[in-house]
């Protein structure tokens, strides 16, 4: 575990001056969903900022579900994203729902109609578009932009009441056709679903668009400080032009930041989820999948995350972060957290020729610095096995292990000395011999030996065989959000299924233990482990000094 390394960002920095100068008594921040799809990495981010900021500042935080596209949205989304925030560490001070203030934006929507703030537009979708302009030219006024207020009304009304078919008309801001801003110019405000809403029912056949509504529904929350990614920067004079112009409780701001690019990975919930639909993954949370549902089942800890987000910071200026500094706070919020255990991925036996009475079983700690993780019992005995790599007939110079003519302490155990070679027919390795020292004990040792090597072992009989799944990068290319269809960049040795033997203490169910096989890496029992059929799943590799010397 890491203690928190808290680099500063604008927007703490704003908030902070903001309390210090008495411009503000609260903070009250928002993490805004939509309901549907499953949260990912890019989220936790959010979700880091908005909660911890308010925690930070002693403000609140709601989770509030955008649900104001009831045919993309569905509960099981909604339940996975309250799992989710929860899981990272974090409460909601309200749970809310922009469905549940669909009455107050009808009621300000017909504020805007009377005050000739907003109109009813019955201009095809063609028509809008092509009469909307271009970045560089003007658009053009829609026939209908004079009806007065009283004719407005009365087509909005119409429009509630389910008396046009959808598309007929939608209720557009009148802002100006000219503005630079496209998202000025006379933006749409309500459309026509006849659609049941998952949280609103049948009430409604008209739904608000995102820009109407969020700025309304912060405003409602007596959100401060409404924080949001980059891409509605231009949006935000929209966002303060209908506060401006409506009776709301109170006044957020918008601020932006750049949102999370991840190297490697997907973070849009379109691509994800046709991901998940298309069967190249085994769901959401497949492990490999950069969702925080995924993350957590290859045994990602929460504080791991929570550490990554710390270290990326929050700024304005777009960037892709590499995919080594996740991994990284992952392995430096686990080395400290997790068990250390012992499994052998690749098993050569070593007889021990000297070893004559009954199996030893040592009792050993299962971190050698949180006493209170508690030990289990390891078996030492005649016959082990160590990994294949960890012997070599002809070592390259630096090899530390296990070689003709050495010696290698095994970890927990006693220093052997090496004795004979069985060689199969083929010539490969099939049983080394050793001779071990009664007086190297781990933990007893008197003998002043000195070994360079210390390598992990199991015992034979006592072990168990495990499948192990490991898991790489689930795309080809650095970049492939930037394919339309991330699928045609998916990488065929994603997941490679393996199987190890293991020290007795690992066949038993341990759900929420993260552990570390020693010189292995970082592992999680895979949720669908039965006992007698455990599955576990890497979750990061070490950082290998062998390989690193090479
Ligand atoms: P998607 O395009 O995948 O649907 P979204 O931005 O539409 O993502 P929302 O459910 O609307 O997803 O996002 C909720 C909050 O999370 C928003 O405030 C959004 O800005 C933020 N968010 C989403 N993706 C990222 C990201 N990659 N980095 C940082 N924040 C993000
Ligand atoms: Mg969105």
């Amino acid at each position: 575990m890491i203690v928190s390394e808290k680099p500063t960002n604008f927007i703490r920095t704003k908030i902070a001056d903001q309390i210090k100068q008495g411009q503000i008594q609260e903070i009250v921040t928002r993490f805004p969903p939509e309901p549907n799809g499953y949260l990912h990495v890019g989220h936790a981010k959010s979700i880091c900022l908005n909660f911890g900021l308010a925690e930070e500042f002693g403000g609140r935080c709601n989770l509030r579900f955008d649900d104001t596209n009831p045919e993309k949205e569905s509960q099981e989304y909604i339940d996975a994203i309250e799992a989710d925030v929860r899981w990272l560490g974090f409460e909601w001070a309200e749970l809310c729902h922009t469905a549940d203030y669909f009455d107050q934006l009808f009621e300000w929507a017909l504020h805007l109609i009377r005050n000739g703030d907003a109109y009813v537009d019955e201009q095809s979708a063609e028509e809008m578009r092509a009469n909307r302009g271009t970045l560089t030219e003007p658009g053009i006024d829609s026939p209908y932009r004079d009806r007065s207020p009283e004719e407005n009304e009365a087509l909005f009304l119409k429009m509630r009441d389910g008396e046009l078919p959808e598309g007929a008309a939608i209720l557009r801001a009148k802002i100006s056709m000219s503005a630079p801003n496209v998202n000025l110019r006379d933006p749409a405000l309500y459309r026509i679903r006849h659609i049941s809403h998952p949280r609103a029912g049948d009430r409604w056949c008209i739904y608000p668009t995102y820009d109407y509504a969020h700025g309304q529904s912060d405003a409602i929350e007596g959100i401060t400080h409404s924080l949001c990614t980059l891409e509605f920067e231009d949006h935000r004079p929209l966002y303060e032009w209908l506060l401006k112009k409506l009776p709301v409780p109170s006044r957020p701001k918008q601020t932006e930041f750049s949102r999370l690019e991840l190297e490697g990975t997907v973070t849009s919930k379109r691509k994800l989820n046709a991901l998940v639909q298309d069967g190249h993954v085994s769901g959401w949370d497949d492990p490999r999948m950069p969702t925080i549902a995924g993350m957590r089942r290859r045994g990602y800890s929460p504080e791991g995350i929570r550490l990554f987000c710390e270290r990326i910071g929050v700024t304005r200026k777009p960037n892709t972060i590499e995919l080594q500094i996740l991994e990284g706070s992952i392995r430096d919020d686990l080395e400290g957290r997790a068990h250390k255990a012992m499994a052998v991925l690749d098993p050569l036996k070593v007889v021990v020729t000297n070893w004559d009475q009954a199996p030893l079983e040592l009792d050993v700690p299962w971190h050698p610095k949180r006493p209170e993780l508690g030990s289990r019992t390891m078996v030492f005995g005649r016959e082990l096995y160590i990994d294949r790599s960890d012997f070599e007939l002809e070592p390259p110079e630096g090899f530390f292990r296990l070689v003709p003519g050495g010696s290698v302490r095994l970890k927990y155990g006693f220093i052997v000395d090496f004795e004979d070679v069985i060689l199969d027919v083929d010539g490969r390795v099939s049983e080394v011999h050793v001779r071990y020292d009664p007086e190297t004990r781990s933990g007893q040792d008197q003998s002043g030996r000195k070994v360079k090597g210390t390598i992990h072992w199991v015992h034979a009989e006592s072990a168990n065989e495990v499948d192990v799944r490991m898991y790489d990068r689930l795309f080809t290319v650095p970049d492939p959000g930037n394919y339309d269809d991330p699928a045609s960049v998916i990488n065929p040795e994603s997941l490679i299924d393996g199987k190890a033997m293991v020290e007795p203490a690992l066949s038993n169910l341990m759900p929420d233990a993260y552990f570390q096989f020693e010189r292995v890496g970082f592992f999680k029992q895979d949720p669908e482990s039965q006992d007698g059929q455990m599955i576990y799943n890497r979750s990061v590799t070490l950082k290998d000094a062998w390989a690193k010397k090479k």
